[in-house]
């Protein structure tokens, strides 16, 4: 996995530079965990506050979104140059794979990324 660090040392990236797409995931909207992944989110030592969201009875919502955009944003990523992207992958399983709406029968997803030549 290529991360921020490596492409400083890779490409002398500045992180403040980078422009970078988080989704799509399965939404906040459906995104329902048990306690002991709760807790993983919980753990990540960022403001879990903003992604994590108790239901009562060990349940909890989830933002995946949020997670990783504070996981970027610790990499020195400012927030204003990451996009979130507003489709859950269960609620428009009809366009694109979801793990949950197909119950395990998914198909693949890919991500491009490139370098701006200067
Ligand atoms: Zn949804």
């Amino acid at each position: 996995m290529m991360t921020v660090e490596k492409m400083a040392q890779e490409f002398s990236t500045d992180p403040h530079d980078l422009v970078v797409t988080v989704g799509p995931a399965i939404g906040k909207c459906c995104y329902e965990v048990d306690e002991p992944v709760a807790d993983e989110f919980l753990r990540l030592g960022l403001d879990s506050d903003k992604f994590v969201e108790r239901k009562g009875g060990g349940k909890y919502m989830i933002d995946l979104l949020e997670a990783n955009t504070q996981i970027v944003m610790e990499a020195g990523v400012p927030r204003e140059n990451i996009i979130k992207s507003d489709i859950c992958t269960r609620c428009s399983s009809d366009m694109i794979w979801s793990h949950r709406a197909t119950g395990g029968k998914r198909g693949g997803m890919c991500a491009l990324i490139g370098v701006k030549e200067q």
